[in-house]
């Protein structure tokens, strides 16, 4: 018999109030004041993390205070320190906004609570899920036998699918990474293009891949197969091979079919990450950039990116099934599990998860096939736009291919390209940011948020001109 008997003097529990419906419409406004003003408010923050900190209060209060007192804290003091990322002229990087049916879906997901691990418990969010993701890879054109795993961003999407085929290649080379753990097994050769994004390194890293093998690009970043072929020729053993659907600088798109048959001649795995690139495969016009793309064997995707649902939602998508499920799935006596393989934690790094596949669902539904097309084609439309009218500016040079949604651009010297992006910074009308591309400070314009269509592209190149202006006369 278990002793129930109080632990020492700690008195009975006080009866709650139930959840105050004021202070949900409080919430509601603030956040409706601050999405009123986005479109016209200055771009960058204008407080500092330690001004924040002065104003948010650092000392841990000894007794609490009313939660609308809190929430209305919370707004009043952080507005200066928020970041306009959900503009229409936010170009910083490839971020998005938050299209406003999946922001309204996604209040009810934090309303509704649903820990989205287990078939059997969660059946509502988890069915609104396994439609997001059977629609997501109808639009990309992707195998519908995958399997697919909400996860937080590209970064642990890639880690999904690359745990997948680390486990898949040596389990194919007579080992078994589950029982064996790395050490003393064959080394994988983990094979990128030398402009894949840096968090594909870290997904290596995570997965105790090492540093990867680096193959060479063609001027705008794409992986080049003869050299695949040459680096995949020049060893022997498992390999994964990562290629890239959209470059942050350029947005190319890797040749898919050639570089696929290359690896897959070699017995690799190949995974492509298309974080914001994959969404081209949506578009009747764009998706000639990614043929060949279901020749792979896992892609990662964002849908708080280029399809502008909120943070934070992956997607990772794995043919294999079984591979991602051997890699990731965990059981345990308490859990309600389905049946093995069929629970959505057992896609995803996370057990406990937020139902965050729903907005995904919510915007898919509200703009349906062609309305997807539509979004993609705008904002390539749109970097079309900024790519002419800057591009048109004396001394600007657009440095890429204009195929999708980047544009870089570079005045004569790296310190007027540096100064002007940091004068837009000044002026707040425009965000964009300064990178190094091909040894050349640059600037780099992410086209990636809804409302960023060609009314918007004409007033962001008549800010960059006024600012190019101010450049030049050194004000
Ligand atoms: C943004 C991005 C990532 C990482 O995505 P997160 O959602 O930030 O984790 C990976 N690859 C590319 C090409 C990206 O643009």
């Amino acid at each position: 018999m278990p002793d129930l008997s109080p632990a020492g003097a700690v008195p009975a529990p006080p009866a709650l109030q139930p959840p105050d419906e004021a202070l949900l419409d409080l919430a509601h406004r603030r956040a409706a004041e601050w999405l009123d003003a986005l479109p016209e408010r200055p771009i960058p923050p204008r407080a500092t993390v330690d001004r924040m900190l002065d104003e948010l209060g650092r000392d841990l209060p000894e007794h609490g205070e009313p939660a609308d007192e809190v929430i209305a804290r919370l707004a009043d003091r952080i507005e200066p320190g928020l970041m306009a990322m959900g503009s229409p002229r936010f170009y910083g990087w490839v971020i998005g906004g938050t299209q406003p049916v999946a922001l309204a879906a996604d209040w009810l997901v934090s309303a509704w609570d649903q820990n989205t691990g287990l078939r059997n418990v969660t059946p509502g969010t988890v069915a609104v899920e396994e439609i997001a993701a059977a629609w997501v890879l109808e639009l990309l054109g992707l195998p519908a036998e995958s399997e697919v795993g909400f996860a937080t961003g590209a970064t642990t999407a890639q880690f999904a699918c690359l745990a997948a085929a680390r486990d898949d290649v040596l389990r194919r080379a007579g080992w078994d990474v589950a029982t064996d753990g790395l050490a003393g097994g064959p080394r994988v050769r983990f094979v990128v293009g030398a402009e894949r994004h840096g968090t594909i390194d870290l997904a290596g890293r995570y997965l105790g891949l090492g540093a990867p093998i680096e193959v060479a690009c063609d001027d705008q970043g794409r992986i080049r197969p003869d050299a695949l072929r040459e680096v995949l020729a020049s060893g022997a053993g498992p390999a994964v091979v990562c290629l890239q659907a959209g470059n942050i600088h350029s947005g190319a798109f890797d040749p898919f079919v050639e570089a696929c048959r290359v690896a897959h001649e070699a017995g690799a795995w190949v995974h492509v990450d298309g974080a914001f690139g994959l969404w081209a495969a949506a578009s009747p016009r764009l998706r000639r950039l990614t043929e060949g793309l279901a020749d792979a064997d896992s892609w990662s995707t964002d849908a708080h990116k280029t399809l502008n649902v909120p943070y934070d939602c992956g997607i990772a998508m794995v043919r294999d099934g079984a591979a991602l499920r051997h890699a990731l799935s965990m059981h345990a006596s308490y859990l309600q599990a389905t049946e093995v393989g069929a629970d959505p934690h057992e896609k995803v790094a996370e057990l406990s998860r937020r139902a965050r596949g729903v907005p995904t669902w919510a915007v898919l539904r509200h703009l349906g096939r062609d309305g997807v097309a539509d979004l993609i084609d705008r904002l390539a439309g749109s970097a079309r736009i900024i790519a002419e009218g800057v591009g048109g500016l004396p001394g600007v040079e657009v440095l890429n291919d204009v195929v999708f949604t980047q544009v870089c651009i570079a005045l004569e010297d790296d310190a007027a390209t540096e100064a002007l992006s940091a004068r837009l910074w000044a002026d707040g009308e425009v965000l964009a940011m300064t990178s190094r591309w091909h040894d050349r400070a640059v600037v780099r314009f992410s086209v990636s948020n809804w409302g960023t269509d060609a009314a918007q592209a004409r007033r962001t190149v008549a800010a960059v001109e006024r600012a190019l202006v101010a450049v030049r006369a050194g004000t």
